[in-house]
């Protein structure tokens, strides 16, 4: 919709211009820090950062109604700044001139209504929302939005020249990284690491085909998290895992997208997600709760966090009774929810705080954590890719922990998922095929059923001959499909 066409009072405000105040607040100490160097932790204390906006006060001096009214229209706007996640500019990093935001596509991802034979089965109606359909088919996209459209802005601004950028990564992160770099040409070159064997050929090709370099280590991503972190302390690069707070701010938008789909009424609903560096459990947390500070929704959706038995330090956690609670990191065994394998996540001090905060403000199982096999992980991404959704298997972890939840009485009668599809199915595409030809290794503890295995059947025809070949071949099929020959009674 062109400018002209918007009511005039919006006009004004739907091309925004940077008005905030960011900076990193340091989560431990409280100590503040510009946002004009690279930083990641605390200088004086290491501890973690969120990213606040000084004069986020100024949103409140506009209703709710306001804001809801700028989301909607602005969705109508045809400048590709704001076509992503930056359509809810002001509350992801509304310091970065429109002309620094790189837009690849991401973000407004559908949310799929379960259809009536899977919400049967299942118990209750829920929707997937499928953030594979982001560009490098992750939600990690999101986070990568604002981060390089941050460091594009910082590279410009601050004369930096050619920034090197990395990340350690169980796949998506690196994929999603390498690609926005590789938009960004010269200015931003990146660097992955990988744990060796523990992701898979897709999320591998995927950083290779963008020409990042990539690096393997032995081990599992907890191993290349320490060495990317002795890199940023002794070396100038840009560090974009998840301790890189700008990645919170763009994996907001979730939370953000949900309110909107939702008219942002989010009474009765749970959104359920797979936890693994917790940094989109944290990203949506703290989503909700802008929100809600701004009025721009009156009520927080319960927030169900599911983790594998096989990795599971947050659940171990949440189990623990209030004032009892001590994290201690777990060692990861072999799971199907590959991307959320880690036994010590990194924005753990967020989730604490943020499910405080959010436990005060919507109740005590407003924020809740279940557990789950790697049998049930596999059996309900399956059951969901059986029904028409893309989910991979950790949003089939999203599907187990949403009826762990129903089946532990955690959910209202009423209430509905929204369920994180955090890649896409093809993504994690080897594990369907170990599950079809029965090869897991012990270790996963996965016994496929037999309703579900799949297998492509090879025909031969019985003649060289080429006429009398295609009318074999179709015999055959039809004879193993059950065909009824055209004009015969119907049975
Ligand atoms: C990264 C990732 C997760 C885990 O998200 P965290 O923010 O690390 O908790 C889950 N699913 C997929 C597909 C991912 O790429
Ligand atoms: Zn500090």
């Amino acid at each position: 919709m062109k400018l002209r066409d918007f009511p005039p009072d919006l006009t004004p405000h739907l091309l925004p211009e940077p008005t905030g105040e960011m900076l990193y607040r340091c989560l431990e100490c409280g100590r503040e820090y510009g946002i004009s160097e690279l930083l990641y932790t605390c200088p004086a204390c290491r501890g973690l950062f969120l990213l606040v906006d000084k004069q986020e006060a100024r949103l409140k001096e506009r209703p709710g109604a306001f804001w809801r009214r700028l989301f909607d229209y602005r969705r109508l706007l045809n400048v590709p700044a704001l076509r992503g996640v930056f359509c809810y500019y002001e509350l992801i990093a509304p310091v970065i001139p429109l002309s620094d935001i790189v837009y690849l596509g991401e973000g407004h991802t559908p949310e799929v209504a379960a259809c009536p034979a899977l919400a049967e089965a299942v118990g209750r109606p829920f929707t997937f929302k499928n953030d594979g359909q982001n560009p490098s088919a992750s939600f990690k996209d999101r986070g990568m939005a604002a981060a390089l459209s941050y460091l594009n802005f910082l590279v410009r601004s601050e004369n930096l020249g050619r920034v090197l950028a990395i990340c350690a990564s169980t796949g998506d992160t690196s994929a999603a990284a390498a690609l926005y770099a590789a938009y960004l040409g010269d200015k931003v070159a990146s660097a992955v690491l990988l744990p060796h064997g523990k992701v898979t050929p897709q999320q591998l090709a995927q950083p290779l085909g963008a020409g990042a370099r990539v690096l393997e280590i032995p081990g599992v991503f907890d191993d290349c998290m320490k060495v990317v972190e002795a890199l940023a302390d002794s070396y100038q690069v840009a560090l974009l895992n998840s301790k890189n707070s700008w990645r919170i701010r763009g994996q907001e938008s979730y939370a953000f997208e949900i309110a909107q789909t939702h008219d942002y009424e989010l009474a009765g609903l749970s959104v359920v997600v797979p936890v693994g560096n917790a940094g989109n459990i944290t990203a949506i947390m703290q989503g909700f709760l802008r929100l809600h500070d701004l009025g721009i929704i009156d009520t927080l959706p319960r927030v169900v966090g599911v983790q594998s038995a096989h990795a599971d330090p947050v659940f171990r956690y949440f189990r623990e009774p209030r004032g009892r609670r001590v994290f201690t990191p777990v060692m990861v065994r072999p799971s199907v929810a590959q991307a959320a394998m880690i036994g010590n996540p990194v924005s753990m001090p967020r989730v604490i705080r943020l499910a405080e905060e959010y436990t005060r403000r919507a109740g005590e199982d407003s924020v809740v954590v279940v557990q789950v096999s790697e049998q049930e992980i596999m059996d309900s991404m399956l059951l969901a890719n059986r029904h028409g959704h893309i989910a991979c298997t950790q949003g089939g972890e999203s599907l187990a922990g949403f009826r762990a939840a129903i089946r532990a009485g955690l959910l209202d009668q009423d209430e509905q998922g929204v369920l994180d599809a955090t890649a896409h199915h093809l993504k994690f595409i080897g594990f369907q095929q170990m599950y079809f030809d029965n090869t897991f290794p012990p270790e996963f503890e996965v016994t496929p059923k037999p309703e579900f295995q799949n297998h492509p059947r090879l025909l031969t025809p019985a003649t060289d001959d080429p006429q009398e070949k295609t009318r074999d071949l179709a015999r055959q099929i039809a004879h193993l499909l059950g065909l009824t020959p055209k004009g015969a009674a119907r049975p």
